[in-house]
């Protein structure tokens, strides 16, 4: 049976400030150098997350810090430069730069996520469970642009869709036991396109692991510099999300201050339930009693043994001193309920 209350989180975990600078000059370093680098950033997004208790923790997302080490990086086909329709405002998705498709998309190396996960399991100490995240191919589409070749985003969509399916099943193949799809992308655009088509494409992406890992998948509103994009309600989800061939589903509740709790219940009958208790995008910092409270409320709709509770989003958008105190903050707090349960 699952740990009670299960504390976890979604893949990504904010930079060191010195990452960010260092990924700004990488001319001057050389590949030793940059994996170095990139060690050092896993060993301290370790350290936060098991220093705080979690019960599952990832790399927390630090190599993908330049177009070449990015998924896109590993896609050919595709032209380097970024196209933003907007350069300059108040920041928001529109200012995310795209890319043009200039030939026919193909991984030959892999995506990358497989040398992440054996970085992670060689630095990881025993005990948390590690956990290994990639975009799922809808959510990978989005800052790709359609061409003659690949006419919509469901054709590029349906490109990626292979590419994702074999680096899970190689994730599985290096000893993966858990895997997060982020498809935030489908929860954002639920209100307005296909949801048949949506659970279509996800179920036929994670088909060859089935069975073979703990899988789950997380949904949000969007988080690009802080900010949300979707139409924010669970509904448009229901009752075709509860098709998603997975383990455990992943949804934003806290930013939402946990609108339509009760739709939780839905999916507790099909599936574990791992809720966004921890806001990323605000720096109010959750005490442990406000995130007992929270658990609280959730175990009415979710049993313990099928609920795990993590923050809203990656905390990639947060600055690193207030994912720090939220993250110890939501392991105290779990071990408070714990206790009377
Ligand atoms: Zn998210």
């Amino acid at each position: 049976m699952q740990q009670l209350i299960r504390t976890t989180v979604v893949g990504s975990y904010p930079f060191p400030g010195w990452l960010e600078y260092a990924s700004q000059h990488l001319d001057q370093f050389g590949p030793a150098d940059i994996e170095e680098m990139i060690e050092d950033a896993v060993i301290a997004a370790i350290h936060d997350q098991t220093t705080a208790g979690l019960d599952v923790i990832t790399d927390g997302e630090q190599t993908r810090l330049d177009f070449n080490l990015s998924f896109y990086g590993y896609i050919k086909g595709i032209s380097r430069d970024e196209t933003a329709t907007r350069k300059f405002g108040p920041p928001a998705h529109d200012q995310r730069g795209k890319h043009q498709i200039t030939d026919t998309l193909t991984a030959p190396r892999g995506l990358g996520v497989v040398k992440e996960f054996q970085r992670l399991k060689r630095l990881a100490p025993a005990g948390p469970v590690l956990k290994a995240s990639i975009p799922g191919p809808y959510t990978l589409s989005g800052r790709l642009l359609p061409n003659a070749e690949y006419k919509d985003r469901f054709a590029i969509t349906e490109a990626l869709l292979p590419m994702i399916q074999k680096e899970l099943s190689d994730l599985v193949a290096a000893g993966c036991r858990e895997i997060t799809i982020d498809e935030p992308s489908m929860s954002c655009y639920a209100y307005k396109e296909d949801t048949k088509r949506f659970v279509k494409i996800f179920n036929e992406t994670v088909e060859p692991v089935v069975g073979k890992c703990h899988l789950s998948t997380h949904l949000c509103f969007g988080n690009f510099k802080g900010r949300p994009v979707g139409y924010r309600s669970l509904k448009p989800m229901l009752p075709d999300f509860l098709q998603f061939k997975v383990d455990e589903i992943h949804i934003e509740m806290a930013n939402r201050e946990f609108a339509e709790i009760e739709l939780l219940a839905s999916f507790a009958k099909h599936m574990h339930v791992a809720v966004g208790i921890i806001d990323v995008k605000n720096y109010y910092i959750e005490t442990p009693e406000d995130v007992a409270e929270r658990i609280k409320r959730c175990l009415q709709y979710i049993p313990a043994e099928k609920l795990s509770v993590a923050p809203d989003c990656g905390l990639s958008q947060t600055a690193r001193w207030a994912s720090r105190k939220k993250l110890v903050n939501m392991v105290k707090g779990a071990e408070m309920v714990r206790k009377t349960l």
